[in-house]
């Protein structure tokens, strides 16, 4: 397999990397669903079923982006979320790849492909974010038991 052209094209983004930089910083599926807008396989991460708390951060540039209290399991076998962190974590696009029209979610700081938003989502926001579990990094919350031991603030 030749990867012969790469094109030179940068794009836009309050964190820019060339296509390099991050190829070196990812692990190549991290690289092929972030950076090349690609799909992860449905049920082939396991943050589809994570049930623990904390913050899922971007996996390329750390900005928190979802929050495990607005995750919940909508059997498609990828992470759901009906609500990003706040509101300008994620970014929307319009997506008409493969004769459809969808809603691309992107990191706002990096641009990071993280998947695509549905209106089907339970309530209250009624938005389904449909993420690659790869594009996230899940930042887990230390169990109630030991932060309070942890002299909590
Ligand atoms: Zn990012």
């Amino acid at each position: 397999m030749s990867q012969a052209k790469l094109a030179g094209k940068t794009d836009q983004a309050k964190i820019a990397r060339s296509e390099e930089e991050w190829r070196s910083k990812l692990t190549p599926e991290q690289f092929y669903v972030t950076r090349k807008h690609g799909t992860e396989r449905a049920f082939s991460h396991p943050y589809h079923q994570e049930k623990d708390a904390g913050t899922y951060r971007c996996v390329c540039c750390g900005t928190p982006l979802f929050s495990s209290d607005t995750k919940f399991d909508s059997g498609t076998g990828w992470p759901s979320f009906y609500a990003p962190a706040n509101r300008g974590a994620v970014s929307q696009h319009d997506d008409r790849s493969f004769f459809m029209r969808r809603t691309e979610v992107r990191c706002a700081k990096c641009d990071a492909h993280l998947g695509h938003v549905f209106p089907d989502g339970p309530k209250p926001t009624g938005a389904r974010y449909c993420i690659n579990g790869v594009a996230l990094q899940l930042d887990k919350m230390p169990s109630p038991t030991r932060a309070a031991s942890n002299a909590k603030a």
